[in-house]
């Protein structure tokens, strides 16, 4: 896949500390001991960021992040990481931004519950993000607008259905 923009060490330096520090805060905050998440800096599309609960992962946009660090890191680390205690305290049947996410961006982080970020997504590449059970795939635009008219793919290796991946 690679990622065509560059990173420097400092920055990767930066992103770590603040999501090690959000971790830190949880756990004070509930007297819990969550484990640390894997970050990955390969998020592309519209999306700033996704937390992939199951694997508890984050995934950043470098793209957005490098449109403004500070502001990325203040905002969009703490809603992803938020996401991922979300899951670890309440399961996944609540809503994704519903009232228990709100709770810990206000009350843990200080931040407004924002749902959305204001940074722009790279051009379009025409190719669009969906997962299945155990893996990403990239659609083209074609094959996108056919599931948009209610095509079905499925992916070779686990058979679900792919489903396009949510943006926050
Ligand atoms: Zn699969
Ligand atoms: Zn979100």
């Amino acid at each position: 896949m690679g990622n065509e923009q560059l990173l420097t060490v400092s920055d990767k330096q930066l992103i770590d500390r603040k999501v090690i520090q959000c971790i830190e805060l949880a756990n004070q905050f509930f007297g819990k001991n969550f484990s640390m998440p894997t970050v990955k800096l390969n998020q592309r599309g519209r999306a700033a960021g996704t937390a992939y609960l199951q694997r508890n992962e984050i995934r950043l946009n470098l793209y957005m992040y490098q449109q403004n660090p500070k502001k990325f890191i203040d905002t969009v680390i703490p809603h992803e990481v938020a996401h991922l205690l979300v899951f670890h305290l309440y399961g996944s049947k609540v809503r994704p931004h519903g009232r228990e996410w709100q709770n810990i961006m206000s009350n843990l982080y200080d931040l407004t519950p924002d749902r959305t970020h204001d940074f722009t997504p790279k051009p379009p590449s025409q190719l669009f993000e969906y997962q299945c059970s155990c893996q990403k795939h990239t659609l083209s635009i074609r094959r996108h607008n056919k599931v948009k008219q209610g095509a079905q793919y499925f992916c070779r290796n686990c058979k679900a259905i792919l489903e396009l991946m949510n943006p926050c």
